[in-house]
């Protein structure tokens, strides 16, 4: 549903905060690829700091963590409405780490 896709795209920039550039691609097999990138962490020689997850809903959210993260650990004091998201981020997270154990 590539219609959505600019739709989805300014939701989740409006969500993830000024510091974000938030870029939503489509793959060769029509899913959505988010990809979530610090504006203010370009490293010299190295790519900006980016999330990037294949995928719907899921992908989304998986890209929305690690930037909640990357903004808790690099840049706190920064105002974003995704940070909102931190505990159930950090949840998911810890339920990723359990299933990763047990695998
Ligand atoms: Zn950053």
């Amino acid at each position: 549903m590539t219609a959505s896709r600019s739709a989805r795209e300014k939701k989740a920039a409006s969500e993830a905060g000024s510091l974000a550039r938030v870029k939503i691609d489509v793959d060769a097999n029509d899913r959505f690829v988010y990809k979530i990138s610090c504006s203010q962490c370009v490293a010299r020689g190295h790519l900006k700091w980016s999330a990037y997850r294949p995928g719907g809903d899921n992908g989304f959210m998986a890209a929305m963590d690690r930037w909640v993260f990357h903004l808790t650990e690099k840049h706190p004091g920064t105002d974003a409405p995704c940070l909102a998201f931190l505990p159930d981020a950090q949840q998911r997270l810890h339920q990723r780490r359990e299933e990763q154990g047990a695998g």
